[in-house]
């Protein structure tokens, strides 16, 4: 799995096949989406002509996708998945990942696509599904060969070490939020400790939650204009957002940096061609504070899973 891949979420869907299409032109290979992103079928279409343009070959990419949280009923998990494989256009996901530990109530696509947190009442109703059935449909998906691994996303440790104990396939990924305010060390060991592979979301922080709107990232210095940050960065002759990518990679922890701009876009994906020295990396990591933005509740949700 390539540790830099370009997140899909908040792409918009006129710009996304052409974004698709240029990122597989600069040299990422991982993309990261979802259903609840809305924008598959685009994906699909810059996938499909950087493939007949002869830019790549399908399987020199790996493409991730998640099962949203109102498919998790057993018998829900494969027509999705089925249907996010063919709003891509593609045969299997690379990876297929559980988006959050948290089951509701089914909502038929036909009524309401892309899902969302609330049902066809747009109210918050749970299912009575557990993790461990969902994950077992995941399981299927790989014996199926509609996955080459599962994942799962949002876990804490507690759900970390229930699910190594009915695991038949040892998920590949654990993909959570992580940045220097929000360090999540001990998670990060437990999966080292396990082989699983940690990916790392909204790793600019406040960034990508001030563009939401959300109270909490616009009261939070961005993390571009931190001093030790930025000192860091003048020193390795680097951008302040290269550099905090580099502080994850380096520590093993994978990344999904989207961006719209095409400077950008060539910018975050260099960001293996340089070593942070040991005390910039704790330095960096000193700025924790434990502050989560992708969380229900601070959507208004009545979700607490981060509780
Ligand atoms: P991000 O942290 O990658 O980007 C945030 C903002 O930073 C964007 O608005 C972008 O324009 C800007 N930016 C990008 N590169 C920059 C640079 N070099 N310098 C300055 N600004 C820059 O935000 P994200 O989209 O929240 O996270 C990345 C990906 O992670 C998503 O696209 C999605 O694929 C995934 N994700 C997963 C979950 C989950 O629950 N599993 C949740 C959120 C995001």
């Amino acid at each position: 799995m390539p540790l830099v891949g370009f997140g899909l979420w908040k792409v918009d869907n006129d710009t996304c096949a052409d974004t698709v299409y240029n990122a597989i032109k600069v040299g990422y290979r991982l993309f990261d989406g979802a259903c609840d992103y809305g924008n598959e079928v685009e994906v699909g279409q810059g996938v499909a002509r950087a493939i007949k343009d002869g830019l790549v070959k399908r399987e020199e990419l790996f493409l991730v996708s998640k099962l949203w949280n109102s498919f998790h009923d057993a018998d829900k998990v494969k027509p999705i998945a089925k249907k996010q494989l063919a709003d891509l256009g593609i045969d299997y996901f690379d990876l297929y990942i559980i988006h959050f530990p948290v089951a509701l109530k089914y909502v038929d696509p036909s009524v309401r696509y892309p899902p969302s947190w609330t049902d066809e009442n747009d109210k918050i109703t749970f299912s009575k599904t557990p993790l461990s059935e969902t994950y077992k449909a995941m399981e299927e998906l790989v014996d199926e060969g509609l996955a080459k691994s599962i994942g799962i996303s949002n876990y804490n440790g507690a759900l970390m070490l229930d699910l190594l104990r009915y695991a038949r396939i040892t998920p590949a990924t654990l993909q959570i939020e992580h940045h220097p305010y929000l360090t999540q060390e001990g998670l990060v060991n437990l999966c080292k400790e396990n082989n699983i592979h940690v990916t790392a979301y909204s790793s600019f922080g406040p960034a990508s939650f001030v563009e939401l709107k959300m109270q909490r990232a616009h009261d939070t210095p961005l993390l571009f204009d931190n001093e030790t940050v930025k000192k860091i960065a003048d020193k390795h002759n680097k951008s302040p957002g290269q550099v905090l990518l580099r502080w994850a990679t380096q520590r093993g922890v994978a990344v999904i940096p989207k961006s719209n701009n095409k400077d950008r876009l060539a910018q975050n994906l260099d960001v293996c061609s340089f070593d942070l020295e040991k005390d910039e990396i704790e330095a960096i990591s000193g700025l924790n504070r434990g502050l989560r933005f992708n969380d229900p509740v601070n959507y208004g949700l009545n979700i607490p899973i981060f509780a």
